[in-house]
């Protein structure tokens, strides 16, 4: 898999960046794109006998993704000798003694990876590599020798390619014009932009899957380091340690070693004389999925560097400090990215030397040099220790993972059992699958057998506790309890930084019980994780469907695009000698029939049940609705992810932009718009800045406010996910408000978790969810009734329960979610509105909730 190149050494004779691009690395306003950068790196490939370029595969826009290997020319040569030691010292079950395991770690190789630029306008890191590669392919000082026999670097130049490809367009498009530095139309990732480090454990993007496959498939390195960079105005970089909380599964000794990692960056950026260095403050270490922390579950020892950014490319200039004096508020952490216009940044506001901090950056000018500067030294600090403590190292991880099967072979918990039969089938599958992806053992039982006094058929799924990655498969599928730590006796608890509960099987709606005691079972691992092909049955000329599944919803998207007859029971029925409840799928006609749902029970992994069903049955006919998502100019996530769930389940669909309602007629094509979650205020005036070019000023508008009215009035659907439920609010005077208006943080706060909901199951847009849910609660909005004028007709569709509504993560003031509503739908005209300010499909995780946005979608046409 390798593609050894035909090494000359005649290294020292190798282009400099500076000679093969004709300026430095980092020169003010001068970016390497991402095809001129894969030239020069594979120039030094050839070149040089110390490294590897290697193709990993495809980004999502089809460009080359791609990890350089770097080590001495005879670490190279046995490099498969040195993943095999790697992978057994990553997996202590394969070492038959501590003797065994010292001799390997003797002969082991440090493996640290170096992720660049998941942010692709975060860009420093990414430019950095091509100076990195340079020097390790030709210097022959005692440093980077010491750092080549000992350590096998792997260098991923770019997390994200695309998005490399599009800021340095976009900039250089730009650069001189009154368009300089304008944010840029779009996202810088074509589905999930600035959200692609998180989607670590989700694994639903190319690059993630492409990531997760060199980390804990392919390479498993000890080190992880993922470079970054932060707001201009405070700290000049961020090193580990990270700040409290921990996270309970992670064995101590890896927040240890990414302490003594990242004092060790420190040190040598101090070495350099560099300011502004801080460590243990705003990032926790407490969450799953954001990159690098992913690793501390897999007994990595992930590692983040935060470095202050400028304009791209163009300097930053700062007011200077005065020590001693209070400067006004403005300035200090955080903050934006860049300057006001023309002028300077305010002064660096937190300018207290304290151990963490001792040398405060004091303001002044900062460049993309600078950025280059702080990624170089901190890469070569971290390479240097990695190389000069390799067997402590090595030895670390090889004990924390013999802790992790230890600790799984005692029990409490012994095993995650995954039944089979669930609510959604074939969702269980997907969230094994998706945990096989981030290196999770998955077993299946053979026979039936007994834990903690439960029964569980043959086929049911086991993951065993005695695995490498115990402690990421625990903590995916348990509840989290965010720590309650206050600053002071009296004073609230301290509040997450991000995401506090991430629980894959509550979000997904699979069950996931614990055993706890150890049991026997006949277990065959799974090589591969396969969804079990769906039974047809019964005999007639329509077919049933269950709506449970969400991939019944794919069916009917097909179905539909196949022209068959698609309806939904409006009320239970007994057919065939059956009850089918309200929402079960009736499929009629088209070409086929059978061999055509045969097909679709053996690529969705659903059931059909061929019957014959009266043709005056209470249901409703879907027609394929003609649907529009909206999006922002200026890029927007839960667009982008809503795009590309929508795409996943093969729903057609069309995307418009503000000049579409500013100055089209809707109401003539479509029957859907679906708003992502973007304030009323952000779609009615949308971008505004002085520097946006004139085709991306400006929203919807009053006009567009008018358009979407006549639309409504005139039988369509509108759907609003998240905040643009506040048009609804603000705009139709849909009979709610905002429930958590003007109520402090102190006293409501709930940023990431899982939540449990209550679903109106009757309604079409709740058919085939469960009606005691869980959901996910990411700083959602909530509804609260008011009285409503009587021609408006409501439905609440999903409210929160009178108690018991946190089920993983951290809520603060439960008592204020009480009986809101989380989903309604309101009649205006002959049309809708289906107000949603809950994420269903909150960055393509909660399968939970999935079908109340495809529900929606789909019953905006029907007879
Ligand atoms: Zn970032």
């Amino acid at each position: 898999m390798l593609l050894l190149s035909a090494a000359v050494a005649f290294g020292q004779s190798l282009p400099s960046p500076e000679q093969f691009f004709g300026h430095a690395v980092g020169a003010d306003k001068k970016l390497v794109r991402w095809d001129k950068q894969l030239e020069y790196l594979q120039l030094m490939a050839k070149g040089s006998d110390r490294m590897l370029f290697q193709e990993v595969g495809k980004t999502t826009e089809n460009n080359p993704f791609v990890l350089m290997v770097i080590s001495s020319p005879a670490n190279l040569k046995n490099i498969e000798r040195y993943r095999q030691i790697n992978r057994r010292l990553f997996d202590p079950r394969t070492i038959a003694s501590e003797q065994e395991a010292q001799a390997l770690i003797q002969e082991a190789r440090v493996f640290v990876l170096v992720t660049c630029s998941i942010h692709a306008s975060e860009i420093g890191a990414n430019q950095m590599t091509l100076e990195a590669v340079h020097r390790l392919a030709t210097e022959n000082s005692p440093e980077i020798t010491t750092i080549l026999n000992n350590v096998v670097f792997l260098l991923v130049p770019s997390l994200n390619p695309d998005g490399q490809i599009m800021v340095i367009d976009w900039y250089n498009k730009n650069l001189g014009t009154p368009n300089e530095n304008a944010p840029m139309p779009w996202l810088y990732h074509k589905y999930v932009g600035h959200d692609n480090n998180r989607d670590a454990y989700m694994f639903t993007q190319k690059e993630t899957q492409l990531i997760g496959r060199i980390l804990y498939r392919d390479w498993l390195p000890q080190v992880w380091l993922d470079a970054h960079q932060m707001g201009s105005s405070g700290p000049r970089i961020f090193v580990m340690p990270a700040m409290d909380p921990i996270n309970p599964n992670v064995d101590p000794l890896i927040y240890r070693n990414t302490g003594l990692l990242g004092f060790a960056q420190a040190a040598a950026l101090e070495r350099a004389g560099k300011e502004g260095i801080i460590y243990g403050e705003q990032y926790t270490y407490w969450w799953e999925g954001a990159m690098a922390w992913t690793g501390w579950w897999h007994n990595m020892l992930g590692l983040l560097t935060e470095v202050a950014s400028v304009q791209l490319a163009t300097p930053v200039e700062q007011q200077r400090a005065v020590p001693g004096q209070m400067t006004p508020a403005g300035g200090g952490r955080g903050g934006g990215r860049g300057q006001g216009a023309g002028g300077l940044l305010a002064a660096p506001t937190d300018v207290q030397f304290r151990s963490n901090y001792p040398r405060p950056w004091m303001g002044g000018r900062w460049t993309l040099r600078d950025i280059v500067d702080y990624n170089r030294i901190a890469t070569f600090g971290l390479l240097q220790t990695a190389a000069d403590l390799r067997v402590q190292l090595l030895d670390g991880v090889y004990r924390v993972g013999k802790r992790q099967i230890d600790m799984g072979k005692q029990g409490d918990p012994y095993a995650i059992v995954i039944p089979r039969e669930q609510h959604d089938p074939p969702t269980v599958v997907k969230l094994l699958q998706t945990l096989a992806l981030g290196g999770v053992e998955v077993h299946q039982a053979q026979a039936p057998f007994t834990a903690d006094g439960a029964k569980y058929p043959a086929g049911t799924y086991v993951i065993l506790m005695a695995q490498p990655f115990r402690a990421y498969a625990k903590d995916m599928l348990e509840a989290q309890v965010y720590p309650r730590i206050s600053s002071a006796p009296g004073q609230p608890p301290r509040a997450p930084y991000d995401v506090a509960g991430w629980s894959l099987g509550m979000q997904m709606g699979v069950d996931t019980p614990f055993v706890r005691r150890p049991f026997e079972a006949e277990l065959r691992k799974l090589e591969s994780i396969d969804l079990p092909v769906g039974k047809v049955s019964g005999q007639g000329t329509a077919f049933l469907l269950s709506h449970e599944p969400n991939n019944s919803l794919v069916a009917v998207n097909r179905l539909l695009k196949a022209g068959s007859g698609v309806s939904w029971l409006t009320a239970p029925a007994s057919l065939a000698g059956k009850s089918y409840p309200a929402g079960t799928i009736v499929v009629r006609g088209g070409q086929d029939l059978p061999a055509t749902m045969a097909g679709l029970a053996k690529s969705l992994g659903i059931d059909a049940v061929a019957a014959e069903v009266p043709a005056g049955i209470a249901a409703m006919r879907i027609r394929s609705p003609r649907t529009a998502l909206y999006q922002p100019w200026g890029g927007n996530m839960d667009e982008g992810w809503t795009r590309w769930l929508l795409e996943q389940n093969e729903f057609p669909f069309v995307t418009i932009h503000p000049e579409d309602l500013r100055t089209g007629n809707p109401a003539s094509k479509f029957d859907v718009i679906v708003f992502p979650d973007i304030s009323g205020q952000q779609i009615i005036n949308g971008q505004t800045g002085r520097n946006v070019p004139e085709q991306y000023r400006g929203g919807i508008e009053e006009s567009g406010l008018k358009a979407l009215r006549a639309f409504i009035e005139g039988g369509g659907s509108v759907i609003t996910i998240g905040r643009s439920s506040t048009l609804m609010l603000d705009s139709f005077a849909a009979p709610y408000r905002d429930g958590l208006q003007g109520i402090r943080r102190e006293d409501f706060f709930c940023p990431g978790s899982v939540v449990r909901v209550l679903v109106d199951t009757t309604n079409p847009i709740a058919y085939g969810m469960q009606e005691d849910s869980n959901a996910y609660f990411a700083n959602s909005m909530v509804l609260e009734s008011v009285p409503s004028f009587p021609t408006m007709t409501t439905s609440i569709i999903v409210r929160y329960p009178n108690g018991n509504i946190l089920k993983s993560g951290w809520l603060q003031g439960e008592s204020y979610l009480y009986n809101k509503v989380g989903v309604a739908e309101v009649k205006l005209g002959k049309g809708r509105m289906v107000l949603m300010p809950l994420k269903v499909q909150q960055r393509a995780q909660p399968y939970a909730t999935f079908k109340l946005l495809f529900n929606a979608i789909l019953t905006s046409a029907v007879d």
